[in-house]
């Protein structure tokens, strides 16, 4: 049996980290993984969450099942992070589900029991996992314009002329905030011409949010996906708490899918439901219950919340500090697009030859499409890069 199957194409971004590991230079930069990194180069366990763990450890008397859902308070913490007062909470179906990644196979398996013959809007860029989800369930799919390499901020233009394209019933990817892989984001007020122009066609919205609180501050970040819950009978959210927890490796995610009423609900409920239990049964738990610990203890929360913008505000410091030493080594502003940038990433908007050359050249690790981590960077190591950026001829 096993001589039947195919070789697959090896992650690009892993195979970074490996030719990272192997790299002898002292004075390398890893701007490739996508996990936040402190000044020293360290993914830290927040504070609150060991907190969180120790209380957990101390006093938890059972490991039996949870729900098939996950534990209901999970989905209430996170639709009021998520959601806060945006839609009545009857209108809101929920699954707890492995890491976001989990969230957004649920919605596509949704998405494809419910409307099958939908078409799937992606970003051009989109995080790879979207297309490479939906082409492993053999749904239909399309992409619309979405980063401008001229000016590396969004092609408008170009992106409302595509979603002019969609039909009723179709469903559009959004990222909630902080676009990966590009950093570039739509303004409120584009965003409001995309709901105008998604709501005359009929389309169903599907948010991907995997970053609040890495952009401009956790309701901000929330902003685009309370006001896409407010103005649809339907849309579906996918939620990650791996990046603002720091629990990537617990998987921990939510789905939650918005339904017209309270009857539409319980139908949708029971789907979600039925969907965990025909891909893993019963939720992890143990992410899910650091978040909620730390969601309904004031004391916790507010820790977590310090702690988070620290991690926030850290990023915005580098981002304007690299853009502000291009300035100075160009005497232009033709990179000040990376202060302008929201979350980890910013694509920088080079070719793969580019990106090559800072690899081979200055040891400077990205993605091929030329996706920097922001946060793999800090107060030394922004001169190096800036400077390596102008000797490449980017
Ligand atoms: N969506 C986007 C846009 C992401 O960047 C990520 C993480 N790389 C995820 C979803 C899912 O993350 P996880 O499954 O680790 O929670």
């Amino acid at each position: 049996m096993l001589e039947h199957l195919q070789p697959l194409p090896a992650d690009k971004i892993l195979a970074l980290v490996a030719a990272f590991r192997e790299d002898p230079r002292d004075d390398k930069i890893d701007l490739g993984v996508g996990v936040y990194k402190d000044a020293s180069g360290n993914t830290p366990v927040m504070r609150a969450v060991k907190e969180a763990e120790r209380r957990i450890l101390a006093d938890q008397t059972t490991k039996a099942y949870t729900g098939l859902a996950g534990d209901p308070a999970y989905g209430a913490a996170m639709r009021d992070l998520v959601l806060a007062d945006s839609v009545a909470s009857e209108r809101v179906a929920a699954v707890a589900t492995p890491g976001g990644t989990g969230a957004i196979r649920q919605a596509l398996e949704l998405i494809r029991m419910a409307a099958p013959d939908a078409t799937v809007w992606l970003s051009n860029p989109t995080w790879p996992n979207h297309p490479s989800i939906i082409k492993y369930l053999g749904m239909k799919m399309a992409e619309y314009t979405y980063f401008d390499s001229a000016t590396r901020e969004v092609d408008f233009a170009g992106m409302m002329a595509d979603l002019d394209q969609i039909a009723a019933g179709d469903v559009v990817l959004l990222h909630g905030c902080c676009h990966n892989p590009t950093g570039a984001n739509l303004t409120a007020d584009q965003m409001a011409q995309v709901i105008t122009l998604m709501q005359n066609k009929g389309a169903v919205p599907l948010i991907d949010i995997a970053y609040q609180g890495f952009g401009d501050g956790l309701d901000e970040d929330a902003k685009i996906t309370r006001q896409i819950a407010s103005a649809f009978d339907n849309c579906l959210i996918a939620a990650s708490c791996s990046k603002n927890f720091g629990i990537y490796r617990e998987r921990t995610g939510i789905l939650m899918a918005v339904a017209k009423d309270s009857a539409q609900q319980g139908l949708a409920q029971q789907t979600l439901a039925y969907l965990n239990r025909q891909n893993y049964s019963f939720p992890p738990d143990h992410g899910a219950r650091v978040v909620t610990t730390i969601l309904t203890d004031p004391e916790l929360r507010a820790d977590w919340e310090a702690e988070l913008e620290e991690t926030r505000m850290g990023m915005l410091v580098l981002r304007q500090q690299l853009a502000d030493e291009l300035k100075r080594l160009t005497n232009s502003d033709r990179f000040d697009f990376l202060a302008h940038h929201r979350g980890m990433f910013s694509r920088l908007g080079t070719t793969p030859e580019l990106v090559e050359k800072l690899r081979a050249e200055h040891g400077i690790y990205m993605v091929g499409d030329s996706r920097m981590n922001i946060a793999g960077l800090n107060a030394q190591t922004v001169p190096i890069l800036a400077k390596a950026i102008v000797a490449a001829g980017v």
